[in-house]
């Protein structure tokens, strides 16, 4: 962007184009990533644009504009751009330690909390919390329940408890380590988890947000199911006799998840739709 005296309208208008050269969005779309960027930039709400947009930019808040713009159109996420991504009606820190979350794990929300009775105080685990979206959800619908949440990286960790404390959520215990290896001897109602399962050759991972985020947390193996395999195998000598497992997986999976849960003893298993009407979460009993 030139740094000429323009208006907020006009650095909108700019920049909406700029992000349609870039990423081919189509109008509407780049406008509210524009928008975005350029509210956070002033720490403004929308609101206030509404009565605003002929303002004239100042040249501090056109530079600061011009450098997170720039790093949209290099690709890097909105979210990362931003610090934070709402969740489940909660705004929740995000860093690149962090995926970022998705509103398809939302299904795995509701799923968890269509299971869990309102003031029973069970016992849940949720296995790679990432910035703890999922074990943040849960335990802020259900306070009467006790959470266990584990991840492989500190740093991550270290933001979903940062999330925890700013949301005043504290009914999740975090402890680091893979899967269930922090878990020794504990034993759950409900284990959920959004590993990763993407195939490692999978094109998507060199492309749009995907690159911009932890490997660790998307790709498993030839066929993306390495961790979902030894989450299911340890599971259940971590669940209580009618507990279950929730697993969020590939659109593609959940035939190979049933035969794995299958293959490990499990007595049920059903799968759960996401908004596009696909398989994404699988519920296991064993
Ligand atoms: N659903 C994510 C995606 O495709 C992947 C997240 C994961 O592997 N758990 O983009």
């Amino acid at each position: 962007m030139n740094t000429q005296k323009i208006t907020i309208e006009q650095a909108l208008q700019q920049a909406a184009q700029k992000i349609i050269s870039a990423s081919g969005l189509p109008l509407a779309e780049a406008r509210i990533e524009a928008r975005t960027l350029l509210l956070h930039t002033l720490k403004q709400s929308h609101a206030w644009l509404i009565s605003h947009g002929d303002d004239m930019l100042s040249e501090r808040h056109g530079q600061d504009f011009h450098h997170v713009l720039a790093r949209r159109l290099e690709g890097e996420p909105i979210a990362y751009i931003l610090g934070y991504r709402e969740f489940f009606g909660l705004q929740l820190k995000v860093s690149p330690a962090t995926l970022i979350p998705r509103q398809d794990t939302e299904i795995l929300v509701e799923t968890a909390l269509a299971l869990i009775p309102s003031k029973n105080a069970w016992h849940i685990a949720d296995l790679g919390t990432g910035s703890g979206a999922i074990a943040l959800a849960i335990a802020h619908q259900r306070p009467d329940c006790q959470l266990w949440a584990t991840d492989q990286s500190e740093e991550a960790l270290t933001i979903a408890q940062e999330n925890a404390r700013l949301l005043q959520v504290n009914n999740i215990h975090f402890r680091h380590g893979s899967w269930f290896a922090p878990l020794t001897d504990l034993s759950f109602d409900l284990i959920v988890s959004n590993p990763p399962y993407i195939p490692q050759q999978d094109a998507h991972l060199t492309q749009g947000d995907l690159r911009f985020e932890p490997l660790s947390a998307l790709a498993s193996g030839h066929d993306g199911l390495d961790d979902i395999r030894s989450i299911i195998q340890q599971s259940k000598q971590h669940l209580s006799p009618h507990g279950f497992l929730l697993l969020e997986h590939g659109f593609d999976q959940a035939q190979a998840i049933a035969n794995i849960a299958y293959e490990n003893q499990a007595s049920h298993v059903s799968h759960i739709k996401d908004l596009a009407g696909l398989d994404r979460v699988s519920q296991i009993q064993f």
